[in-house]
C-alpha cells in the first residue's frame, strides 16, 4: 500500500513523494526494469562489476505474446509457467517496490477472464502494484466495471498490493480523459500509462498536463523508447507531461542474437540529456567518464573511457555495461532535477541541457534560447 503526495511544480513538471510503509521515495524517478536488472546480473556474473543499482522501484516487465495469453487461460500449466517467471523476476529486485507491467500487443482482445487470471498470478507473485488490464478500445463504462471488479478481486485475495489500472497513451482521445477520471473517482493511487508516440497522441499527453497535474495520483509510464529527435533521451522529456516515474521499453531479443552495435557506441550524458556517441563524448570530456555509477566506478584508478571500452569488450558486454550506466546516470539526474522543480527553476535547469531544446520547442512551443519568454512560466 502506498500513497503519492504532490510536493511542487515547475513549468509542467511535478515533484512528489511516494510514501510506502514508512519510507519516502521522491519523484520524478527512473524505475529499473527487468531487462536492466538482467544486464546488471550478467555483468556481475562475469566478475566485471559489483552490482549496485540505486533504484528503489523495480518494474517486473514481462513481454507476453498474444498466443501465450490465450493458452494461459485454457491451460493451467501455462499460467503456472508465467507465474514462476514473474516470481523469479520479482525476487531479483530484492526489497524494492515492484510494479508489474505486461507488455502486450495493442490489438489483443483482453477480456475479463484474461484480466482475472493475470490478477491471480500477480497476487501470488509478491508484486506491490498489480496491473489491471484494459482493452484499448473499451468504453468508459466497461473500463469502470472491470476496474471495480478487479479491486474487489485483489481485496478478496487478502493481498495488500495496490490496484494499478493500465491505460495506453494511444487510447482514443475521446475516452482517455474519461478513464483517468474514473481512476480518480475510484481512489486509485497509481496509474500505469503505456508510452505511445507524442506527436500522434498529443491530445492525451496534453490531457495529463491539464487535468492530472494537481492530482495526488502516482503516474507511472512504461515502455519508453530510447531517443527522440536523434539524440535527446526520450525518458528525460517525460516529466514535462506531468508524469512521475518512468521505465524503458524492454522487449527481449531472440536468444543468442544480441544485435551487434554496428554504429559507434552511445552513452547517456547527463549534462546534455542526450545519448551521445564516443566521439562526441571525447570532444566534451576527453578521456574522462564524467559519471560515478557502479559500472564506471569499478575500474578504480583506470577509470576512463578508453579503459571502459577495453574492459567491456564485445557487443554483448558493451551493451550490458552501457545499459547499466544509462539507467544509473539517468536515475541520479532525475534526483538532481527534482530540486530544480521544487525551487521552481526547472526552466533554468532545462536551459543547460542542449538536447532537450528541440523537443521542448516542438511540443511546448517554448524556445529555451529565448530569455524573453521566461515570464510565461
Ligand atoms: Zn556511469
Amino acid at each position: 500500500m502506498f500513497k503519492f503526495k504532490l510536493c511542487g511544480r515547475s513549468m509542467t513538471a511535478r515533484a512528489g513523494i511516494i510514501r510506502e510503509a514508512g519510507d519516502d521515495i521522491t519523484t520524478p524517478i527512473r524505475v529499473l526494469n527487468s531487462r536492466e536488472m538482467e544486464h546488471g546480473l550478467s555483468l556481475e556474473k562475469s566478475g566485471l562489476v559489483k552490482l549496485n543499482f540505486p533504484h528503489q522501484i523495480g518494474e517486473v516487465t514481462q513481454y507476453i505474446k498474444s498466443d501465450s495469453i490465450y493458452n494461459m487461460i485454457k491451460n493451467a500449466e501455462a499460467s503456472i509457467g508465467l507465474k514462476n517467471q514473474i516470481v523469479e523476476k520479482s525476487k531479483r529486485f530484492n526489497n524494492r517496490i515492484t510494479i508489474f507491467h505486461p507488455s502486450l500487443e495493442k490489438n489483443l482482445e483482453i477480456n475479463d477472464r484474461i484480466n482475472e487470471v493475470m490478477i491471480d498470478i500477480q497476487t501470488q507473485s509478491d508484486i506491490d502494484a498489480i496491473s489491471i488490464l484494459d482493452k484499448y478500445n473499451s468504453s468508459e463504462k466497461e473500463f469502470e466495471k472491470r476496474l471495480q471488479r478487479s479491486i474487489k478481486q485483489i481485496e478478496e485475495s487478502d493481498s495488500i498490493a495496490e490496484p494499478m489500472p493500465v491505460i495506453r497513451l494511444d487510447t482514443d482521445w475521446r475516452k482517455f480523459g474519461g478513464k483517468l477520471k474514473i481512476c480518480v473517482n475510484n481512489n486509485i493511487n497509481i496509474i500505469n500509462l503505456v508510452y505511445a508516440p507524442i506527436k500522434e497522441n498529443y491530445v492525451n499527453y496534453s490531457h495529463l498536463i491539464n487535468n492530472m497535474c494537481d492530482e495526488d495520483i502516482w503516474l507511472h509510464l512504461s515502455e519508453v523508447g530510447n531517443k527522440i529527435f536523434n539524440k535527446c533521451s526520450l525518458i528525460h522529456t517525460m516529466p514535462l507531461f506531468s508524469i512521475d516515474s518512468f521505465a524503458l521499453k524492454s522487449r527481449p531479443l531472440p536468444l543468442g542474437k544480441f544485435k551487434k552495435i554496428k554504429s559507434i557506441p552511445k552513452r547517456f550524458d547527463s549534462n546534455t540529456l542526450g545519448e551521445i556517441d564516443i566521439n562526441e563524448h571525447k570532444q566534451m570530456y576527453k578521456n574522462k567518464l564524467n559519471c560515478d555509477c557502479f559500472v564506471d566506478n569499478f575500474m578504480g584508478k583506470k577509470r576512463n573511457l578508453n579503459n571502459f571500452l577495453k574492459v567491456f569488450n564485445g557487443a554483448q558486454l558493451l551493451r550490458q555495461a552501457i545499459a547499466c550506466h544509462n539507467t544509473c546516470s539517468s536515475f541520479n539526474e532525475f534526483i538532481y532535477s527534482r530540486d530544480k522543480i521544487l525551487e521552481n527553476d526547472y526552466r533554468t535547469y532545462l536551459k543547460r541541457k542542449k538536447y532537450i531544446y528541440q523537443p521542448v520547442k516542438k511540443f511546448f512551443k517554448i524556445d529555451l534560447k529565448d530569455s524573453l519568454l521566461k515570464k510565461h512560466y
